[in-house]
């Protein structure tokens, strides 16, 4: 069920510009409407265009062709406007900080029930389907290593490495990285957002076998589905 819920929190997108990115989030606040206040506070400053509740309730703050505040400071492949790019949706979770707990699969359904439109809709390729930590991993662990990407890539939303395929080359990590998207400045960080997503038993922010295994598998399906 979707529920108008609209927030102030919004402007223009700059003319001109695609939406090419999913942006996914948790709310990490202790209730649904302690975060549904804050995303429509015009104090708060910050919005999402959806939020989808715990019981697969999806509420729509901002509209679609608006440009909803919920990346802040981040980076994607070369761009730091994300919020100028991207659809955000936020999911109900209270986070690492309150009792972060698995996502339901209620919830998980009707995530990807909308994210599948917004992909029909929009040019949005499988690598361009991010966390909040993948395009702020100095500052930002959510949606966090509960999420399951896998079954999300699963179903058509985001990719998902295959297992142990990466060919190497196994040096220059942080080149590989960033040809994936990530900002390098601190490559423990972005070794962290990269497990987070792709190796979530085992987010050490070390360049361990299995971590440069999952990264050039990732660059071998980028290459393969030439999904730039
Ligand atoms: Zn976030």
């Amino acid at each position: 069920m979707n529920i108008d819920y609209p927030s102030p929190n919004f402007d223009e997108r700059p003319a001109g510009t695609d939406i090419d990115m999913l942006v996914l989030h948790y709310t990490g606040l202790k209730t649904l409407q302690e975060a549904l206040d804050r995303l429509i506070d015009p104090a708060s400053k910050v919005s999402a265009h959806y939020v989808v509740a715990e019981n697969g309730e999806i509420f729509c703050l901002v509209p679609e062709d608006k440009r909803a505040w919920h990346a802040g400071v981040s980076y994607w492949r070369g761009l730091t406007d994300v919020n100028a790019h991207s659809i955000g949706i936020e999911l109900e979770n209270p986070g690492h900080e309150f009792g972060y707990h698995n996502f339901s699969s209620l919830q998980m359904n009707a995530l990807i029930d909308l994210s599948r439109d917004l992909l029909s809709r929009y040019e949005i390729t499988g690598r361009n389907v991010v966390g909040h930590s993948d395009i702020a991993p100095r500052r930002k662990k959510d949606p966090g290593e509960l999420f399951d990407w896998k079954f999300m890539a699963n179903k058509g939303v985001g990719l998902w490495p295959a297992e142990n395929t990466g060919k190497g080359p196994w040096d220059d990590l942080e080149i590989w990285l960033s040809v994936l998207g990530y900002e390098t400045n601190n490559i423990t960080a972005t070794l962290r957002a990269f497990q987070r997503h792709y190796l979530p038993s085992s987010i050490s922010g070390q360049a361990d076998k299995i971590t440069r295994r999952s990264i050039n598998a990732l660059i071998d399906l980028v290459g393969e589905t030439g999904s730039n």
